[in-house]
């Protein structure tokens, strides 16, 4: 065989053969000029049961689930101050929280993450609707400027508005978790609106107002309130329809004696304590009315 021929099919054989596949209406993607490429990462289906977070507690379907969810992790740190970081915090504080709970007995319980991963934010109270829990608790600190003197704990709801100029500031900061991981979840948190999950959250509002009062109440003496301690916002995290969901901000990494709060092996004991007390206080009601 000639060149020409050796060169003609080795054309003509890919051009034959793309022509035979359009034709049996083979659909083939075909790059487009111009159009952007981005590389996202499909969370797993919801179908998918294996990759559910354990659930600790009594082997008891029948008992409240509630589902702790630490704030940030993997290449996010969230908020930084001195010498800490807002991601490990709050999973020491959920850890904490879930062994208190553990030990108080009659609570299933389950985390979002147990160590320092990516998690992303809508996936977040996913697993906890897939678990079909009974409460959703986030755990976050926040950050201000190191002479601003702001500190102390605040409890949020979900609210499309915001209850201030600077809830909405810390919905912001929280929002961009995803961004900070290189996570790109297409759609997912576009998708669940936060005026139409608002509208299922305001059903739980008395409920998640019982729950903040009792989290106040209970950390008297040990927890150290904002002096605006019930703040909502549009926090991304909080969009989860037919489920009582909170966060719970537990102070500011940028001041001195929170930072050193929030550090503290007393004050986490202090914090695990009053917030399980909280927690079985609010299931008992629920379970008695
Ligand atoms: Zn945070």
């Amino acid at each position: 065989m000639s060149l020409r021929w050796h060169l003609a099919l080795i054309v003509l054989l890919p051009l034959a053969l793309v022509g035979g596949l359009i034709a049996a209406g083979v659909n083939i993607p075909v790059p487009q000029w111009g159009r952007d490429y981005v590389l996202r990462f499909l969370l797993p289906d919801s179908a998918d049961d294996a990759n559910l977070p354990t659930i600790y507690g009594p082997d008891d379907p029948s008992r409240p689930l509630v589902v702790i969810d630490p704030g940030h992790g993997g290449r996010d740190p969230g908020a930084v101050g001195a010498g800490i970081r807002e991601k490990d915090v709050t999973l020491g504080l959920a850890l904490a929280l879930r062994d208190e709970l553990v030990r108080q007995g009659g609570v299933r319980v389950a985390l979002t993450r147990e160590d320092d991963r990516a998690v992303a934010l809508a996936q977040r109270p996913d697993f906890a609707r897939r678990l079909e829990a009974d409460l959703f608790l986030s755990i976050h600190a926040d950050s201000a400027g190191e002479k601003s003197g702001i500190s102390g704990a605040s409890l949020y709801t979900l609210s499309a508005k915001a209850s201030s100029a600077a809830a909405a500031r810390f919905a912001r900061k929280e929002n961009d978790a995803d961004r900070v991981n290189g996570l790109s979840i297409e759609g997912q948190s576009e998708q669940v609106s936060a005026i139409l999950v608002e509208l299922s959250q305001r059903r739980s509002q008395a409920d998640l107002i019982e729950f903040a009062t009792l989290v106040t109440r209970e950390g008297e003496g040990r927890l150290t309130f904002h002096e605006q301690s019930l703040r909502s916002a549009d926090l991304v995290v909080l969009r989860a329809p037919d489920m009582p969901s909170v966060l719970f901000e537990a102070g500011f990494v940028t001041n001195e004696a929170d930072a050193a709060r929030l550090t503290s092996p007393e004050w986490r004991r202090g914090f695990a304590e009053s917030m399980a007390r909280a927690i079985r206080v609010y299931f008992v009601r629920r379970t008695a009315s």
